[in-house]
C-alpha cells in the first residue's frame, strides 16, 4: 500500500519491519492452526492465546481476516 510509504533513515524500513512481523504472526496461526475445538500446541480453546495475540496484531495492519492456505486434501 502506498499509502504507507515514508522516508526510512537506515537500516530496516518501517514497511520491512512491518513486513516480519507480519510473517511471523502468520507462522504464529498456521502453527496454531487446526481450528478445532483444541489448540493442538497450547491444548486451550481456539483462539488460544497465541493465536490471539497473532491476530490481534494483523488486525492492526488490516490483515485481521488472515488464514492460513489450505491445499486441498494434502491432510489425512
Ligand atoms: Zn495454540
Amino acid at each position: 500500500m502506498a499509502a504507507y510509504a515514508r522516508p526510512a533513515p537506515i537500516g530496516l524500513s518501517a514497511a520491512q519491519l512491518r513486513n516480519r512481523m507480519i510473517r511471523s504472526a502468520r507462522r504464529i496461526i498456521v502453527e496454531h492452526w487446526p481450528r478445532v475445538d483444541r489448540c493442538l500446541v497450547c491444548g486451550s480453546g481456539w483462539p488460544c492465546t497465541a493465536t490471539g495475540y497473532a491476530y490481534e496484531f494483523l488486525g492492526s495492519v488490516g490483515q485481521g481476516d488472515w488464514v492460513p492456505p489450505q491445499p486441498e486434501g494434502s491432510r489425512r
